[in-house]
């Protein structure tokens, strides 16, 4: 037989071999087999077996049913009875942000100067090649008065700079390297005495703690963080997020990037790294921005668009912190008669800007941690319901770590998405001493809100998470928002009122289904439903099933995004990589 007739032969017995499966422009690409699928779709909770093709799911139902749907060259993954759900959502975080700071050095802010010393010169040693050091994390007030000096790196780093910004950002520890590189002298001026200043010695030297603008400037000129560094670390992140088997996020603000933006989200895209879904979101930066922020926000809506990405959303951060004393409350914090914390905006300046979003139907995500401020967004959000009715505008509150009874059911009434994170929701050791009893009992009310039929939302908040890239994981914050207790610790204090507690389902649609609602995507991603894209998490064991303080143990066996696996814990983290250089 000559080679044509053998190849024709061949092309007939394969065509053979085929003729029971379903033809294969119909046939799925992946099906997984022998799974207990939780859909978070209330038609059908629970199936066996999902079939894909391309990037869309295809079945949702038994394993015998998706035989049907298996051609020649599917690939099957049989589970063995492993937990298939919808791909996280992490509602509310800061990817690029924290992508700036993938690479840094990150200082344990409970840490000894010892242990930040011994940090510092170890990165140094990891790091030879580099320039310049840069990290940040230390607690300034450990220093005392004085602050950190120059002599304890210039020790261990006498001949480049090294910057490592504190924890919340507003001052620097350098070494000599670092004011020599600045220029920095005697005769330096100061910008703002007293506030923006080069600490100095009897002498006038500069120590090496730099406060305020004196930071940033320092963290500009030795260009610590350049647009090739956050597209790296944003591609880091985004790897990490798959690796906890996230495919989908809201990006809550890139505040101090915003001019690198546009490139980085289109660079991150183009070399493939952009293996998640991502919404996001403009920032005004203070009363300041108000009267523009509506343009704004609808520049960014029709500029910031990617295949994968949309920057389409309002945030307002209104006020701050309660460990900082710093979210605005009702009564004033303890021992601190007069403070009651602020607002960033006022009433009238929050309502402008809420209102001129329902107009433009664009979605509003406004940062309150306070009673008073989370009221406050309420009330605007109700004036916005009525002068834009028919708005398609979707209003989240975000972190609510503090509400007063009267505005639980306004949260349902006004159709507010309740957006948190349940890692914060372990007792609160340390925050208990700022605030009343009253309060402290008042403190994440999340099946509150569940049982007048809000919509809760979970994220990270991640860099801000409080817990560095373990933040990030899904399953750790569904314990904690299971338990409010600490982490696979039954005798731990729980966090009060612990009938705040919240089921598993609850948690898991509040990182899937309802996150995507925030996100406006709920048709497309959320649950396991045919026509959603292929978004999926495998784990290696059932969270609904095992011990409440086992679920944080959980490991995420495969990630699908887009119907590519984007993560498989089997092959390690080669995988996430061969994949992104692949797309
Ligand atoms: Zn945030």
């Amino acid at each position: 037989m000559n080679k044509k007739i053998i190849a024709t032969l061949f092309f007939a017995l394969f065509l053979m071999a085929c003729s029971n499966e379903v033809a294969n422009d119909d046939a799925a690409d992946v099906v997984f087999t022998n799974a207990r699928v939780y859909t978070v779709d209330a038609t059908q909770p629970w199936a066996e077996a999902v079939a894909i093709r391309g990037n869309e799911i295809i079945y949702v139902g038994s394993s015998a049913g998706v035989e049907a749907q298996v051609g020649a060259n599917t690939r099957h993954h049989d589970l063995g009875g492993q937990l298939l759900l919808p791909g996280f959502i992490d509602s509310h975080l800061h990817p690029v942000a924290g992508g700036a700071y993938a690479k840094a050095l990150s200082l344990d802010t409970f840490g000894t100067v010892d242990d930040w010393v011994r940090a510092i010169s170890d990165y140094a040693e990891e790091n030879r090649g580099a320039p310049v050091l840069f990290g940040y994390g230390f607690l300034a007030t450990t220093f005392g008065r004085v602050g950190p000096t120059r002599q304890l790196i210039d020790a261990i780093v006498p001949d480049k700079p090294v910057l490592i910004m504190d924890e919340g950002f507003h001052a620097a520890w350098v070494n000599s390297a670092t004011l020599r590189a600045l220029n920095i002298t005697q005769d330096t001026p100061d910008p703002d005495t007293g506030f923006s200043y080069y600490k100095r010695d009897a002498n006038g030297d500069a120590t090496g703690y730099l406060l305020e603008g004196t930071a940033g400037m320092a963290m500009d000129q030795l260009d610590v963080i350049t647009e090739d560094v956050v597209v790296e670390g944003t591609g880091i992140i985004i790897d990490i997020m798959n690796a906890y088997g996230v495919t989908a996020a809201f990006d809550a603000g890139a505040i101090g990037y915003a001019d690198m933006l546009a490139s980085v989200l289109d660079r991150v895209e183009k070399t493939g790294a952009l293996t998640i879904r991502l919404i996001g979101s403009y920032r005004p930066e203070g009363p300041e921005d108000v009267a523009g922020a509506i343009d704004t926000a609808m520049e960014w809506r029709r500029t910031l668009k990617g295949e994968r990405y949309h920057y389409n959303t309002l945030k307002i951060m209104d006020d701050g912190t309660v460990e900082g004393r710093t979210a605005a409350m009702f009564e004033d914090y303890q021992g601190e008669p007069g403070n009651s914390g602020e607002t960033v905006y006022t009433q009238e300046e929050m309502t402008t800007m809420v209102v001129g979003a329902a107009q433009n139907n664009i979605d509003v995500h406004i940062h309150a941690l306070g009673e008073r401020a989370i009221h406050e967004a309420l009330n605007s959000i109700e004036v916005a319901r009525e002068a834009a009715p028919d708005s398609t505008t979707r209003y989240a509150i975000c972190h609510i770590q503090v509400i007063t009874d009267q505005d639980l059911p306004r949260f349902a009434e006004l159709d507010v998405i309740a957006q948190s994170t349940p890692l914060w929701a372990s007792h609160d050791s340390y925050g208990e001493q700022f605030v009343s009893a009253d309060q402290f009992r008042r403190y994440w009310r999340f099946n509150s809100l569940e049982e007048q039929g809000v919509r809760l939302s979970f994220g990270s908040d991640f860099p801000a998470s409080g817990a560095g890239t373990l933040g990030l994981s899904p399953v750790m914050q569904i314990e904690i928002g299971h338990t409010r207790q600490s982490p696979g610790d039954p005798e731990s204090p729980t966090q009060p009122l612990q009938s705040e507690r919240l089921d598993v389902e609850e948690l898991v649609r509040g990182f899937t289904i309802d996150a995507a609602y925030q996100m406006h995507m709920e048709d497309q991603i959320g649950s396991i439903e045919v026509g959603k894209k292929a978004d999926l998490v495998v784990l290696d064991q059932n969270i609904f099933e095992v011990d409440a303080y086992d679920i944080h143990k959980t490991q995420v066996v495969l990630t699908m995004m887009d119907g590519d696996i984007v993560y498989e814990a089997s092959l390690g983290s080669e995988t996430v990589d061969a994949t992104a250089s692949t797309q």
